[in-house]
């Protein structure tokens, strides 16, 4: 297919990226990318890109890779509570500045011979080329616009979240809570160049309230940071932080938006990144899902014969992916906002549950490549030394092991059939959105008066995952 011009709407990861390959697939062709920002005023601080995404990237076009990686900051992963610090496992993992990302591929671009225009908000239909691609940000004005095409569906989180940097490289990347006399706080922090690390923090709604930050949000401008807040946090986060401050860059309380769309193409204009789809920042996946869209695009328009297949087949190659992260950010999003809940573990057996949290690594799997935090966290579970922890069948065996809930003593974790049958027992179908929403909350507050009871419903692991109600009161 010949493509003699394509304008990106867009100057971020997705825009100057799908600029760069889409130029390198079709040299003849002139394309424009449009950013109303101007460089290196961008907001934000760190981004993490882990060992899989780095590879898609060489992949895709080693040469703007290596640009990244040169730049790029290794780390690696702690967990912190209450003083304990327990190593995570992980791959490769390397973080690198936003801006610095965005000069990186600003540069690759203008070596591709890419025409940037910088510093004008522009209207998609203002714009005319054979190929549109709108990657214009979580508020894109291009899904906005066509909303009747693309039929958004913006969900907002409960829980709120700040977004901010500190000046000094913290050793690790970091995991760690504190509790005020206003509620808990969550920080995950990770080093991302030799003296800056990103500093994120959430916190539930009502403590967000009995700290006062719902005034200091509606007070602090558009253009400002929350400082009154960033000098709170400081002070909680003392410790982690070493005595250093938490820097701004229009920073303030937010509640993360996930976005899903019905379609990501209309015509000859297609979404990407964020304009498309979000993905909780915990599991650190928007950057990745932004690029990985681009590889799919250029692949899409690289073999189809013509535009309007090479949009469908795209968006049928991404969807899927798409989708799957989504369901893990989801649930990752879910732990977070109910981390307080598991404030009591001991550090190894909140790590266990963290790395297992969205379904995507299993017991086995963390016993693979971290063994003795796999076993200190088991026998923290059981409740017992970590030398009688075996060396294989690690699911069976706690599985296996008494639990003791409420005063009573279960000699096992799971449940026989003859329970599911017993006359005292209650079935109910649960098909609730999250283990941890209102409808779940109304069931472990006032549950029917019953012995037990038996939650069924889809098999599917998603929904058995949402069936997760066993949270329940403790
Ligand atoms: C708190 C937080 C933490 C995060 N941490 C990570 C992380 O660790 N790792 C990770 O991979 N991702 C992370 N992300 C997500 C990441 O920032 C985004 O997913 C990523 O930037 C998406 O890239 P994009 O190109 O689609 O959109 P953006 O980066 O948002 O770029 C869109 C661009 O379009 C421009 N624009 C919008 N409208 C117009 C217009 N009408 N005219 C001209 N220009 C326009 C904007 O100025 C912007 O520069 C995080 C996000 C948040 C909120």
């Amino acid at each position: 297919m010949r493509l003699a011009s394509i304008a990106v709407l867009g100057g971020g990861p997705g825009g100057l990226y799908a600029a760069r390959l889409l130029k390198l697939g079709h040299p003849d062709a002139q394309v424009d990318v449009y950013e109303q920002g101007v460089p290196d005023k961008t907001f934000g601080f760190g981004v993490g890109l882990a060992t899989r995404t780095q590879r898609n990237l060489h992949g895709a076009d080693s040469a703007s890779f290596q640009a990244i990686a040169d730049a790029a900051y290794p780390y690696e992963m702690s967990m912190q509570v209450d003083g304990h610090v327990a190593l995570l496992p992980h791959g490769n993992l390397v973080a690198i500045a936003r801006t610095t990302l965005l000069a990186v591929l600003r540069a690759s671009a203008e070596q591709a011979g890419i025409r940037l225009h910088f510093g004008a908000r522009r209207d998609v239909r203002a714009i005319d080329a054979d190929l549109i691609v709108a990657a214009d940000g979580a508020g894109s004005g291009t899904r906005e616009t066509f909303a009747a095409s693309f039929c958004p569906v913006i969900k907002t989180g409960a829980g709120l979240y700040l977004w901010c940097g500190t000046d000094f490289a913290l050793p690790t990347a970091l995991f760690t809570s504190v509790t005020t006399e206003h509620g808990t706080f969550v920080a995950h922090a990770y080093p991302y160049a030799p003296e800056r690390s990103t500093f994120l923090v959430e916190t539930d709604e009502i403590t967000w309230r009995n700290a006062g930050f719902d005034i200091t949000t509606e007070q602090v401008q558009p253009a400002d940071s929350d400082e009154a807040s960033l000098r709170y946090l400081e002070r909680a986060f003392a410790r982690a932080l070493d005595g250093h401050r938490l820097i701004g860059n229009r920073t303030r309380w937010l509640r993360f938006r996930t976005v899903k769309c019905g379609s990501w193409h209309r015509g000859n204009i297609v979404l990407l990144g964020d304009a498309a789809h979000t993905a909780h920042y915990s599991i650190g996946s928007g950057t990745k899902l932004a690029m990985e869209d681009v590889i799919a695009l250029d692949i899409a328009v690289h073999e189809a014969a013509d535009l309007e297949g090479a949009l469908a087949d795209c968006e049928a190659r991404r969807r899927p992916a798409v989708a799957h992260l989504q369901e893990v950010a989801h649930r990752s999003e879910m732990w977070w906002e109910s981390f307080p809940e598991r404030l009591h573990m001991p550090v190894a057996q909140l790590m266990l549950a963290y790395l297992t949290r969205a379904g995507k690594i299993d017991i086995e799997q963390v016993a693979r490549n971290a063994p003795a935090l796999a076993r200190r966290s088991l026998a923290d579970f059981a409740g017992v030394e970590a030398r009688v922890v075996p060396e294989s069948d690690l699911t069976e065996w706690i599985l296996g092991q008494p639990v003791t809930h409420e005063g009573v003593t279960h000699p096992r974790r799971t449940a026989h059939d003859e329970l599911r049958d017993a006359a005292t027992t209650e079935t109910l179908d649960i098909d609730y959105e999250s283990a941890w929403g209102p409808q779940a909350d109304a069931l472990v507050d006032a549950p029917p008066d019953a012995n037990t009871l038996w939650l069924t419903g889809s098999p599917d692991r998603a929904a058995l995952r949402r069936r997760r109600v066993a949270r329940a009161r403790h």
